[in-house]
């Protein structure tokens, strides 16, 4: 491709809104172009690399037995309506105005809806359908360039098995085929064990890319490999131990003392000695929660705890509640569901709200004046706390959520009616897998992990190009000659090349542009050299150059390739 005639608009400058690595730079070279927030076109540079990693992408999931769809993503509601995602999506997702249509921000419903009627015998099953089609969700912060869209890419599939054996099975399946896909794009990720949400399934993984990008938090044990969502993770902590004789309660005035290191510095006692109350709604009903000190509450366990979605409820709402505000809440004379966290299970002496502003309970004995207490694991896992399998300290850092496969078993067939007939002649619902990953975010990511403040740095699999031929001087004869020859050579062997054959463009705004796309390999022609019958190659990655004949050109380039 001749860089004079395409269009492929590369800039100096870092985009104003762009923050990290893979968005500046996939604005400066020119991949793509911002529409509106979240929304992004993606010119033809961009456009290559995104069909590199589908191609790869489909290759894998043909090689499992997967079959490709193309689904609508302008659906009619009622399906929807169904499965009560309507209402589960909120307003994520996006509503024609003039029909009772949505636009699909996944492909469940609408491949269930296939599945009834059609796969009606065991002897149907297994199936795997997916495709590699547009989303859209309405997210409310889309940031981080094409991380997070609100209109992406979704290679998404779905297993169909009459048996848990045979999902046991797709889901392998499509785990081997996920780390296939990544290896071959060249990401660096790792597998963690993720929730299933209040949406029921019984195991999800996701993969993962470390980055301070990212808006999912992992914990992950270095020693013996433990990966974990942190809305799953868990981890060892103390518990809080009793502290002599229990005490009668007794109320405290703490003027204006709202939060627990304020409680703390006046009443001069350690965190360990305070318990926090916060409110949630669970289906209309308040439901109160005790952490210890100022252990946060993880709303997924919550969540699935309760085996539904959950709200913190409204300051005016406490009020009402409780008889008081944020700061002032606690479990003495609180009528409604109490859960505690675990660490509190054998507390006493513990100080909390008194449900009545600015004052306080003392000598709270959890199994004396909480008896109605449930306890789970609620903690938010934090960095240094223990690995539940060997001991050994966890990390907690940010990640980027590649993929996600999900164990979803009967929830879509059963509220659609895809049931099909057993061996036996019993109908039963299908037993189904879902499993997810986003287009744009492998080549973000991909970019992430490999760049430098030159530019970007590819690998063959997923290069828009495979060779930057840069002509230095195009004015003069023998480098136009020799570069529109080296050109034909390579590209008739099977090469991609962008050719830099600007004519008017300097050679240090060629070179800038050369390592900003980063193609890998360079080939660069000058007059000098040309003279000596020698051209200059450039690896992209290390930044050796070094001097090749003419006649060796080929096989040089194809040996860099392939390294
Ligand atoms: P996230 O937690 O990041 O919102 P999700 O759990 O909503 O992701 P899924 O519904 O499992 O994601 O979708 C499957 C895949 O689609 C994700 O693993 C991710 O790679 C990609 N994806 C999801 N939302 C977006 C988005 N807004 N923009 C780009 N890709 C996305
Ligand atoms: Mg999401």
């Amino acid at each position: 491709m001749k860089l004079s005639k395409n269009f492929i608009p590369t800039l100096k400058e870092v985009p104003a809104d762009a923050v990290i690595p893979s968005h500046i730079l996939m604005v400066r070279t020119g991949m793509i172009r911002m529409l509106s927030a979240g929304i992004y076109s993606f010119l033809p540079l961009g456009y290559k690399v995104l069909k590199k990693i589908i191609e790869i992408i489909r290759e894998e999931m043909d090689a499992i037995g997967g079959q490709e769809f193309h689904l609508p993503a302008l659906n009619p509601k009622e399906i929807w309506e169904q499965t009560g995602r309507v209402e589960a999506f909120g307003d994520t997702m996006f509503h024609v105005k003039n029909r009772d249509y949505v636009l699909a921000p996944t492909h469940e419903e609408i491949m269930t809806y296939h599945a009834k009627g059609t796969l009606k015998s065991y002897k149907d099953l297994p199936q795997i359908w997916y495709q590699i089609q547009t989303k859209f969700r309405n997210e409310p912060r889309p940031r981080s360039g094409v991380i997070r869209g609100r209109q992406f890419l979704m290679k998404d599939a779905y297993s169909f098995d009459s048996s848990w054996e045979g999902l046991d099975k797709s889901y392998k399946k499509h785990y081997k085929a996920y780390r296939k896909i990544f290896d071959r794009c060249g990401i660096k990720y790792f597998v963690v064990g993720a929730s299933s949400g209040a949406m029921g399934g019984n195991k999800s993984e996701e993969f993962m890319v470390r980055s301070d990008a990212g808006e999912d938090t992992v914990a992950y044990c270095e020693h013996c490999g433990y990966a974990a969502n942190v809305e799953i993770a868990q981890s060892v902590v103390e518990p809080v131990r009793r502290k002599g004789e229990s005490k009668e309660i007794y109320e405290i005035s703490t003027p204006n003392v709202k939060s627990i290191d304020e409680l703390c510095e006046f009443l001069k006692i350690d965190e360990s000695e305070t318990a926090k109350s916060r409110i949630y709604i669970f289906k209309d009903e308040p439901v109160l929660i005790l952490m210890s000190g100022n252990d946060e509450v993880n709303e997924t366990k919550l969540e699935s705890i309760l085996g539904g979605a959950v709200r913190p409820a409204h300051p005016d709402e406490l009020k009402e509640i409780t008889g008081a505000d944020a700061g002032s809440i606690g479990p003495i004379g609180f009528i409604g569901r109490i859960i505690a966290d675990l660490r509190l299970k054998d507390a006493n002496n513990l100080y909390s709200g008194a449900n009545k502003n600015d004052y306080h309970i003392g000598g709270i004995d959890m199994k004396r004046d909480v008896p109605q207490a449930e306890y789970h694991d609620l903690r938010i896992v934090q960095s240094g706390e223990k690995c539940t399998r060997c001991g050994s300290e966890l990390e907690v850092f940010k990640a980027i959520e590649l993929g996600h496969i999900f164990k979803l078993g009967t929830k879509y067939s059963e509220a659609l009616g895809a049931e099909f007939l057993d061996e036996k002649g019993n109908s039963s619902p299908i037993i189904m897998g879902s499993y997810g990953i986003g287009v744009e975010r492998v080549l973000a990511c991909y970019i992430e992990q490999n760049h430098d403040e030159k530019g970007i740095l590819w690998q063959k699999p997923l290069a828009p190009f495979d060779v930057h031929l840069l002509g230095l001087n195009m004015k003069k004869e023998p480098v136009k000659e020799t570069t529109e020859k080296i050109y034909n050579a390579l590209t008739s062997e099977g090469y991609q090349v962008l050719f830099d054959d600007r004519v008017d463009a300097q050679a240090g705004f060629k070179f800038n542009d050369a390592d900003l796309i980063g193609l890998p390999v360079q080939i660069i022609v000058g007059e000098r050299g040309l003279k000596e019958g020698t051209v200059e190659i450039k690896k992209r990655r290390t930044g050796k150059r070094f001097k090749v004949k003419l006649e060796d050109l080929n096989e040089i380039v194809g040996k860099l390739l392939n390294d």
